[in-house]
């Protein structure tokens, strides 16, 4: 995978170009990637409806059960994936990012032996995971990615952060809390954000290391990509009491995992 003029390239990419164009980025943009999934059947039916001249959205990317990908937008025009939402201190996502929509069925309800989506399609078992929304406290059913699309979003994830400087990738889900529940607790986004973001700029390997457990003890702690204030905060904060694993230690700063894994500063941490 690469990109060229803008437009993804390889092997199972192409360019389609479908749904509302929202201009060109600002210099410096975009530094964002945004994951959703469709909650819809096929890649298809996303282009359908992104061509349907009512809807609304677009996005760039649009990433099928096989991991083969469409291209809808060029990376150098904003898409609208995101709607009302909200990152750190800034708002109106769609113009710092890029959107990748991967094909997924979302959230499915349990009848009998099988598992359904709002559309009324029946998924089996294998194609289903039982998990807590990070926004929500049950357990509920969710369509599996495939392995191909996590190695797909993961390859494309990387070939992006090189060529525009990607600073966050997140879930829809954590911008429009309450609103989104897109990409939903099946998809791993921490193996992804660790894989891409983490790894790649601090360069260590995590899995060798310290394993010990530490709490939270200021009211609301960053976490960064590495290890001082001059790399960036890739989550919303820890509230005070988050259990954490340290894994990692360099000149008073701590690899730490919970839900997601990064840097914080060891001044705000005790055993
Ligand atoms: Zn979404």
């Amino acid at each position: 995978m690469a990109i060229k003029d803008e437009i993804l390239t390889g092997e199972g990419c192409r360019f389609d170009e479908a749904g509302k164009n929202g201009g060109e980025f600002e210099a410096g943009l975009p530094d964002t990637i945004v994951i959703h999934y469709t909650a819809g059947p096929s890649v298809a039916s996303a282009i359908n409806t992104f061509r349907d001249p009512a809807v609304e959205s677009s996005a760039h990317l649009l990433v099928d059960f096989d991991g083969s990908v469409a291209q809808l937008i060029p990376f150098s025009n904003i898409a609208w994936h995101c709607g009302r939402s909200s990152w750190l201190d800034l708002n109106g996502i769609n113009r710092y990012s890029i959107g990748i929509e991967v094909v997924n069925a979302g959230p499915l309800e349990k009848s009998g032996n099988l598992w359904y989506a709002w559309y009324g399609r029946s998924y089996k078992r294998e194609e289903v995971v039982r998990a807590i929304h990070r926004n929500e406290d049950k357990r509920t059913y969710w369509h599996r990615f495939t392995e191909e699309q996590i190695d797909s979003v993961m390859n494309i994830c990387k070939v992006l952060t090189k060529k525009y400087k990607i600073r966050y990738i997140l879930d829809h889900e954590e911008i429009s809390p309450g609103r989104k529940r897109d990409p939903g607790p099946a998809f791993p986004l921490e193996k992804i954000r660790e894989r891409v973001l983490v790894s790649d700029r601090s360069g260590r390997n995590h899995e060798e290391g310290l394993n010990e457990k530490a709490f939270v003890s200021a009211p609301s702690l960053n976490v960064r990509s590495g290890p001082g204030t001059n790399f960036d905060i890739i989550s919303q904060p820890l509230s005070r009491r988050t259990e954490v694993l340290i894994t990692d230690r360099e000149n008073g700063w701590a690899h730490v995992e919970f839900t997601v894994t990064g840097w914080v500063s060891e001044n705000y941490i005790h055993k």
